[in-house]
């Protein structure tokens, strides 16, 4: 006999879940679009500057890349209101500025706390106004944030530590509704922003206890955990993924 869905007993498949990650295009993010597409999520994903490799990895991966810049408030929600009611949101984008603090022009700073810190609290908090019931908010901090050997970088190690207190704050907000809120913390990661091959990558693998750079792939794979059901019941935590870094 023929179900409510016209089938024999067949119920139609639930829909594909809805993922934003923010600064999907190079990198960590792009790792993460990638590992979300292959499992079935319809991802969106943001870019600001290099507008031919957000294009490439769109066409690879069959995500939509909208250009918002994480620093331009309006921009930041306007993508977010676009994307409808998410499953997850992926808070990836994040800049690294350091140096000598007596030099450092004070603008660099104000877009750092703009990229790593307002953007952060306010994406969440407007994807959590639409967002689904057993949702995922996931931030990409930094071990940095628990820890910094090196000077020139109380910024950035202000801005990933900002990072705790957030995934903490709103895990309380959230999770009446099911939606866990989470920090990965990564230490050196093979990037542009971080290559294993720059001028400070020896000294850096000296520091850990396995000694080499994760791949992005490694950092997207702990993401899939989160947006998996087996984490249900992580919330508010940081997870640290550094090779030893910082213990
Ligand atoms: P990359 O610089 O390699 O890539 C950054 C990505 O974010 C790009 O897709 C870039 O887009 C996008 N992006 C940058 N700024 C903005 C912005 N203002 N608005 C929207 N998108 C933006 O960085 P990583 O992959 O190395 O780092 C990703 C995250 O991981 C960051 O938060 C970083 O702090 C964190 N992290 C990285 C570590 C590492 O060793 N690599 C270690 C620990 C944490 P576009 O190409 O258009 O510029």
């Amino acid at each position: 006999m023929a179900d409510a869905h016209g089938e024999k007993g067949e119920a139609a498949p639930p829909p594909a879940r809805s993922a934003l990650v923010l600064g999907g295009s190079r990198g960590i993010g792009a790792a993460i679009v990638r590992a979300l597409c292959a499992d079935g999520v319809r991802v969106r994903f943001t870019w600001v500057a290099d507008g031919d490799t957000a294009a490439r990895v769109a066409a690879e991966t069959g995500a939509l890349a909208v250009r918002a810049d994480s620093a331009d408030r309006a921009a930041l929600l306007a993508a977010i209101q676009a994307a409808g009611p998410l499953d997850l949101l992926v808070v990836n984008a994040g800049i690294f500025v350091g140096g000598d603090p007596a030099i450092i022009p004070p603008e660099a700073i104000d877009r750092l706390i703009d990229v790593n810190i307002r953007a952060p609290y306010f994406a969440i908090a407007e994807a959590g106004k639409t967002m689904r019931d057993g949702g995922r908010m996931i931030v990409i901090g930094s071990s940095n944030g628990d820890r910094i050997a090196v000077p020139g970088a109380a910024a950035y190690a202000m801005s990933k530590a900002a990072m705790q207190g957030l995934v903490r704050g709103f895990a309380r907000d959230f999770g009446p509704r099911g939606i866990t809120v989470n920090c990965i913390q990564p230490g050196p990661v093979d990037t542009d922003a971080n290559p294993a091959d720059g001028p400070a990558a020896d000294g850096v693998r000296r520091a850990l206890a396995i000694r080499r750079y994760a791949r992005p792939q490694e950092i997207a794979d702990l993401v899939r955990y989160l947006a998996s059901d087996s984490a249900g019941m992580v919330t508010g935590a940081l997870l640290t993924i550094d090779g030893g870094l910082s213990i």
